[in-house]
């Protein structure tokens, strides 16, 4: 089953739904771009490009017809006239108040607009479970970090700016074969490591840094996710101590990933190891997340979870860190697949502390 065919069924009859954003419609697709709209009832799917992408869209799309965008009310309204559907399901995370206002505007005598976060949930639920060929570019995009990463370490020098590296990382993995940069790179030296999602800046590296690097490619639409913390010609007792305890907690984490698990407990089960070694201050954010045609997706490894559960083909980032101000910080992140008894880690990179 394709995921339009999933989608579909999720709609009653007399029930249309209406995908804009980027990241849904090329899950649906297959295809990037920018702009577009794709137009579902149970029976009929059609993907409206404008003439930018329809020449490219009409060749590379295999799941749904593409038909010309022209005008997108005229458009819509004319879909749900052919296909009598009185009710439009629209993205409610992703649909800016003004363009949900516009278009309760346009359609008002041909159908009643919903932003209830139906079409988010199902929408979802679905790109949660990653079919074969999302997996298989996956591997593709992390095989290719981990390149990156061995290639980076072996290039780095006192003196290097963070910035410097940061571009050095991403022109590598341009070269090859990534098709762009899964977000934008972090290479936090020194005090800057203290910033969770610090911005590579003209600090150069100096002997006694610790440095974080998180970063990916994409191949296929699907993106990357990894970090390492590598120490610089010495570590001291306090950096070595934090960076045992995140390698820890990263390892308890991992332990708890299988399908079933609640992603609440996930998260815990690192933040357990940090608090005990009296860190817990010192790590703000969640444990992991979802990773595909968005670098952050369902589902979350969070305190916040509620009674969410991981399940067979998720994918899940694992990345707990300690961040000391004015001193430094650890983080250390693996993808996870998840499988019926536990997850096959993607990530291939050594994590034994390297001291370069
Ligand atoms: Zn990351
Ligand atoms: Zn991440």
């Amino acid at each position: 089953m394709t995921h339009v065919e999933a989608l579909q069924r999720t709609l009653a009859s007399g029930q249309a739904a209406l995908i804009t954003s980027p990241a849904a419609r090329h899950w649906l697709s297959g295809f990037f771009a920018d702009d577009g709209a794709i137009l579902l009832t149970r029976d009929r799917a059609v993907y409206l490009l404008d003439s930018r992408y329809i020449e490219a869209g009409e060749k590379a799309v295999k799941t749904l017809p593409c038909a010309l965008l022209t005008r997108l009310f005229e458009n819509v309204a004319a879909f749900l006239g052919e296909q009598v559907a009185d009710t439009l399901l629209i993205e409610a995370e992703q649909t800016t108040v003004a363009a949900e206002s516009r278009l309760k505007t346009a359609l008002t005598d041909v159908a009643t607009v919903l932003a209830d976060g139906r079409l988010d949930a199902a929408i979802e639920q679905n790109r949660r479970v990653k079919t074969a060929e999302e997996l298989q570019n996956l591997r593709a995009a992390q095989a290719l970090t981990d390149d990156g990463f061995s290639y980076i370490v072996e290039h780095l020098s006192l003196g290097r700016t963070e910035r410097d590296v940061a571009l050095d990382l991403e022109t590598y993995l341009r070269k090859n074969g990534s098709e762009g940069v899964s977000f934008d790179f972090i290479v936090a030296s020194g005090e800057n490591g203290s910033c969770p999602h610090a911005v590579p800046s003209d600090r150069p590296l100096q002997k006694g840094d610790l440095v974080t690097f998180d970063f990916g490619a994409v191949v296929g639409g699907m993106h990357a996710d990894m970090t390492r913390t590598v120490a610089l010609g010495m570590v001291s007792d306090k950096q070595k101590e934090i960076y045992d305890v995140v390698l820890s907690a990263q390892r308890a984490a991992l332990a708890c990933v299988k399908a079933g698990a609640r992603c609440a407990d996930v998260d815990k089960a690192a933040r357990d190891v940090i608090a005990a070694a009296g860190y817990g201050d010192c790590f703000g954010h969640g444990t992991g997340h979802g990773v595909g045609f968005e670098i952050h997706e369902a589902p979350n490894l969070s305190p916040r979870a509620g009674d969410k559960t991981l399940e067979i083909g998720n994918v899940v980032t694992v990345e707990p860190g300690i961040y000391l101000p004015g001193v430094g910080g650890v983080r250390i992140e693996d993808m996870a697949l998840v499988t019926e008894n536990g997850h096959e880690n993607l990530t291939k990179s050594k994590k034994s502390l390297l001291i370069l």
